[in-house]
Order: structure tokens, then sequence, then C-alpha cells
């Protein structure tokens, strides 16, 4: 119960060792990594802040030098373009938008009034003659009548207008009356005036007839047409006329350019005709809201119209508004923070009214936000930190820090392991040693005190025959053989584990070897309850050898095979040539021993935990010393067990060679 007792306590106190081992690891490691994962968090906040300041010192200049240079430029090309056509101003708009793309349209407001887009200020109005002659032609379809009419009223008409409306009409009446041919020739004269026409027709007039003569040419499919589409299309697009008419002319004449096969020139003044639509469309739509106290050089949204920006750009006599869409804007806003963006971060615009005029999202808050300055003092530019960034830049850290945790834990696990084991080494060694004190003592106690009686015995004469008084000493003489061998095996115990067992090996017979140490059992095995029998093969080779300590080895082995067996013991020493060396073989009869007794018998003190082992006498250093000393002579031992049926142990030694 006692030892049951210090064993739980022992296992106890084991157990709190480890326990702080194992703290001892978890503890520093969780503050590794706690440390760790802070210093890269920290890392992290150190990064993100030198990039805010390194992006605050940088992107508002470059973003703001960004657009002065290039609006700047474009201000200076704009304001060469309108000193070209300081004359005349009204034919700049469209001008200037055929050779660049920088803007779609312009408002033009000059001394109080807007000169682009041209308005039809004064609409004449007609006679009544003229509406008279309009019931001929329309109502009653007399066409013949309508042309004398027409021309009638148009010769004697001073108001130019009249003059005008009669000699359209009179085409209209011989093209509606089926006089292609006449309505041809007279539509021709009206486009092409020549020398000698007394009426110079106006621009608008001019544009008209043209638009009239292709269609004519269109219905008669005049060899003329592509070619007359291609110069009505670039006179119109030059003239200089009301803009709704010239919207309505040349929107005309691509509809009738559908008709034929374009060619090349065709689909460039198709093209730009299109573009002058588009301008004149945008100019119309702004010019309605156009205030001139829009500030200066800055651009805005074009109140109403949010896909529109303008900038006004004040004039010697007036202002001009350039107009934006906002693509072209947006085009303009996608190269400017191209150039800004970098892998680290990305920009976002805002217009003067706040609406995004790019298509990114970011669920993050911009870490910078500012308002260009120069062209776009309302804007606003917005700097966000791209996903991941942060992650990136300290992972390089991470994977330091990581493999740094990751080799100290291990070199601390490792450290523990050792303690731990070094630990439990020391206090099984201590335990073992406490033990081995114990079984010295006894063992050491058992054959003096039965020396001591025998002698004592003889000493007082309490023996009757001579022949007592010598099986008296015998048996001393036993006790005593069995403590000498008992003290060699400390001895040699001692020595081996200071390491200072030194071996003689000479050249010897192994049948000395294994006759010497049956002379040592011979007075032990010589009873009635044993059979020993030894069988030692002739002609053996030599063997390198300790002679005392391969005695020491049989002696050994041959007193377990003793011990270990029960009354009736059959013990057998061979000795045998192997194709390994020479074989000293000692088998028994006795207990034999489980697989798992046999894999520890060599270790020190290991006594197998058996009735009969705790029954009989024994160190547990026997079969160590053996092992040590079969290894300082470069043999091998090996053992065949069966519990209850017996045991062999096989010594093999290597020859001599020499
Ligand atoms: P001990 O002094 O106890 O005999 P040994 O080192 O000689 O120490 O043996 C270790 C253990 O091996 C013994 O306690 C015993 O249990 C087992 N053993 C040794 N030889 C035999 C054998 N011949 N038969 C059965 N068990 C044996």
């Amino acid at each position: 119960m006692r030892n049951k007792g210090k064993i739980s306590a022992g296992h106890n106190q084991m157990r709190w060792v480890i326990l702080l081992l194992v703290i001892a690891v978890v503890l520093p490691t969780v503050c590794l990594l706690w440390f760790m994962s802070q210093t890269v968090k920290n890392e992290r906040l150190a990064i993100r802040q030198k990039l805010i300041d390194i992006y605050t010192a940088k992107l508002p200049n470059s973003f703001a030098n960004y657009c002065n240079d290039y609006w700047g430029n474009i201000e200076n090309k704009l304001i060469k373009n309108i000193d070209e056509y300081e004359d005349n101003l009204k034919i700049f708009p469209e001008k200037y938008i055929e050779q660049y793309e920088d803007f779609s349209a312009f408002v033009i407001y000059e001394q109080g009034k807007i000169t682009y887009p041209i308005f039809e200020h004064n609409t004449p109005v007609l006679s009544d003659r003229v509406c008279d002659v309009w019931k001929l032609e329309y109502v009653d379809r007399n066409f013949q009548e309508a042309i004398k009419q027409y021309e009638f009223i148009g010769s004697t008409s001073s108001i130019m207008e009249v003059v005008y409306e009669c000699k359209f009409a009179i085409v209209r009446c011989l093209s509606k009356q089926g006089e292609l041919a006449q309505a041809i020739a007279q539509c021709e004269l009206l486009a092409y005036q020549d020398a000698n026409e007394t009426v110079n027709l106006p621009p608008k007039q001019i544009a008209l007839a043209g638009l009239m003569l292709v269609n004519l040419y269109g219905r008669t499919n005049n060899e003329n047409l592509l070619a007359e589409l291609e110069y009505q299309l670039s006179n119109s697009a030059k003239l200089v006329f009301p803009t709704e008419t010239k919207m309505f002319v040349l929107g005309k004449l691509i509809a009738l350019a559908a008709e034929v096969e374009l060619s090349d020139k065709l689909k460039s003044q198709i093209e730009n005709a299109e573009r002058i639509i588009n301008c004149q469309k945008i100019a119309l739509a702004a010019s309605g809201l156009f205030e001139s106290s829009m500030p200066e050089k800055t651009f805005r949204n074009i109140p109403k119209i949010k896909s529109l920006y303008g900038i006004s750009f004040r004039l010697y006599n007036g202002d001009v508004l350039g107009l934006v869409t906002s693509e072209k804007m947006s085009q303009f806003w996608q190269e400017t923070v191209e150039i800004n963006e970098d892998e680290i971060v990305f920009c976002r615009v805002a217009d003067g009214l706040g609406l995004r005029i790019d298509s990114k999202t970011s669920s993050e808050q911009p870490f910078l936000s500012f308002n260009p300055s120069g062209f776009f003092p309302d804007w606003k530019i917005e700097v966000y930190f791209r996903q991941g960034v942060f992650a990136a830049a300290t992972r390089q850290q991470q994977v330091v820090y990581f493999w740094i945790a990751i080799l100290v834990i291990v070199f601390m696990t490792l450290l523990v392991i050792f303690s731990a084991r070094a630990i439990l080494r020391q206090a099984k060694m201590n335990r073992l040693k406490n033990d081995f004190i114990a079984t010295v003592t006894h063992e050491l106690k058992t054959p003096l005190s039965s020396m001591r009686v025998l002698v004592d015995t003889i000493l007082q004469g309490n023996y009757e025959e001579e022949k007592t008084a010598t099986e008296y000493m015998k048996l001393i003489s036993k006790e005593n053989a069995r403590l000498s061998r008992l003290i060699d095996n400390f001895l040699t115990f001692s020595r081996m584990e200071r390491n200072k067992q030194a071996f003689n090996l000479i050249k010897i017979a192994p049948a000395k070897i294994a006759e010497s140490a049956v002379e040592a059992m011979r007075t032990k095995f010589n009873n009635e309850n044993c059979r020993f029998n030894v069988a030692i093969d002739e002609n053996l080779p030599f063997v390198l050898a300790d002679k005392d300590a391969m005695i020491t080895v049989l002696v050994n082995l041959l007193d377990n095979a003793y011990k270990y067996s029960y009354d009736d013991k059959q013990i057998e020493l061979k000795v045998f040539g192997d194709e390994a060396g020479v074989c000293f073989s000692v088998k028994d009869n006795g207990i034999g021993m489980t697989r798992r007794q046999m894999r520890k018998i060599f270790d020190r003190f290991y006594q197998a935990d058996s009735s009969l082992a705790r029954s009989v006498e024994g160190t547990g250093l026997g079969l160590s010393i053996v092992k040590f000393i079969i290894d300082a002579h470069k043999g091998k031992i090996e053992v065949e067990s069966k519990p209850g049926k017996g045991s062999e142990f096989r010594v093999v030694i290597p020859i001599c060679k020499d």
C-alpha cells in the first residue's frame, strides 16, 4: 500500500512537471503569436500611414498639373481658333468640331445675345397673293396655272422672301406635273446661281435648292446623283444659315445618301454632317440654359442636362461656352486617373453635382478626397486603397514571422521534450537506484547472515560429527561464492556505469571458457532437482575474448536458468560453431518469458514481474552486464522463450582470425 501511495504521488508530481513544461511551451507560443500578429497589424498601420502621406503629398498636385496642362492647351488652341474667326464667330463652332474632338458643341454669346446656334429671327409673312396660289397648287392641283401665277408674282414682288418662295414653288409644281427634266433645270439654276440670275439667293435658300436638286436627281436616277450629294453635303455644311434649317437640310441629305452606294468621300461627309447636327442639337439644348454669369474657365454641369458639362471663356465682346458630353468627360477622367493610379491606389471622380463619372465601386472609405484646382474646382477626386494592398505589403514580413514562430515553437517543444525526458530519466534513475540499494542490501544480507549462523555453529561446536562440520564449511563456501559473484556483478556494473570497464581480449579456446563457467556452477547445480548437460563441440576455433568476462556471461546465464526453473530443472550448456562465430547456448525448462518481458530483460534493473521472479534473489543487473560484455566482444545475444516452457539464451562471439 505504501508503495502504491508513493507511486501515485510520484505520478502526480510527474504530471505537474509535464503540465508546467507544456505551459512553458504554450504560454510563450501564445505570447509569440499574439506579439507577431500585433507587429504585423502595426506594420500595416505604419505602411498605411506612410502611403497616405505619400499620396496626399503627391496626388492633388499631380491631378491639378495634369488637368491644367491638358485643358490649358485646349484653351490656348480654342482661343487661337476663335481669334481666326473673330469677324464671323458663327462659323467657328462647326469648323472647330470638324478638326478637334475635345468639345462637342459651343454656344456663342456676343454683345448680349446668342449668335450660335443661329436662330431665325424674323420669319417672313408671305403675301395673300402667294397664299392664293398655294390654294391653286395644293387644293385645285392646277399646276399649269399655278406656275404662271408664281412667275408673275415672282417677277413683280419686291419682297425677297416672296421672290424665293415663287422660284421654289415653280420647281415644285413642275415636278408635281411630272415635268422632271424641266424641274431639274430650274432647280439647278437655283442651286448653282449663274451670273445672269438677278436674284442672289441667301445661303439658306441655296442649301434648300441643293436639297431639292438631290431629291430630283434621286427620283430620276440621274447619273450625277452621287456627285451632287457629295457637293451638297459639303456645301450645306459650310454655309452659315439658321441652325434648325441646317439640321433639317443635313438630316435630309443623310437620309437620301442612304439610298446610294456610299463612296469614301461621302462617308466622311456624312460623318461630318452628323457631327454638325449633333453639335447643333447640343448647342440648341444648352443655349436656353446659357448663363453668362457662369464662372469663367470652370467646368460645370449644364443645369437640367446632366450628361453635359460646360466651360465658359470670356471673349472681347461676349462669351463662348464649350460643351463636353459626359462620355467625353469620363474618357478624359479615365485617362487622367489612369496616369495617377497604380497597383496600390485607385481613384474615383465625382462632378460638381456629386455624380460619379466612373463605374468603379468600393465598399471602403476613401483615404484621400480633394478638389482638383484649376478647371474643376467643384469636382471631387477620391482615392482608395486597392484591396489586399496591405496584406501584400506585409506578406513577406508575415512569412518571416511565421517561420520564426514555427522555429521557436519547434525549438521550445524539442527543448521541453528533451527536458521532460531528462527529468523522467532522472526520476526513473533515482527510483531504480533506491530499488538497487534496497536489493543490494537484501542480497548481501542473506548470504552473510547464513554464513554467520554456520560459522557460529562451527565455532560453538554444535555439531555431532566431523562430516557435518565439513558440510557446513561447504555451505559457507557456496554462500561465499554467491557473495563473490554478486559483488563481481556489482563491480562490473559500477565500472560499466562509469565507462571504466576494460577488457583484456586474448585468443582463447571457447571450451576453456565453458569449462571454467561449468566449474563455477558445479556445486550449485549438483543436487537431485537439477539435471545439467554440457555439450562442447570438439575442434572449435579460437575466439578473441576476455576470459573472466565471458565466464561472468555464462555464469549469469546458467544462474538465471537455475533461478527461473521449477523444481525439476533441466539445464543444458552447448558450445558449437556457428557461421557468425562460436555460439554458447544456455537452455532451460523454466518459467519462460513473454515477448514483452523479452524486450526488456537487457535493461538495467529490470526484473519480470512474475511471482517466481520476486521470490528468487536477483538484482536485475545480470543480463544488462551480459549484454554489455557481449557488445564489447562485438558479438550478439539472442533469446528464445515461451512462458511455462523454458528459455534459451544464445551468445555468439566472433572467432579469432589470426
Ligand atoms: P536478475 O538478477 O533478476 O536475475 P537479470 O538481469 O539476470 O536479473 O534478469 C532479468 C530478468 O530476466 C529476470 O528478473 C527474469 O525475470 C528474466 N530472466 C532472465 N533469465 C531468465 C530465464 N532463463 N528464464 C526466465 N526468465 C529469465
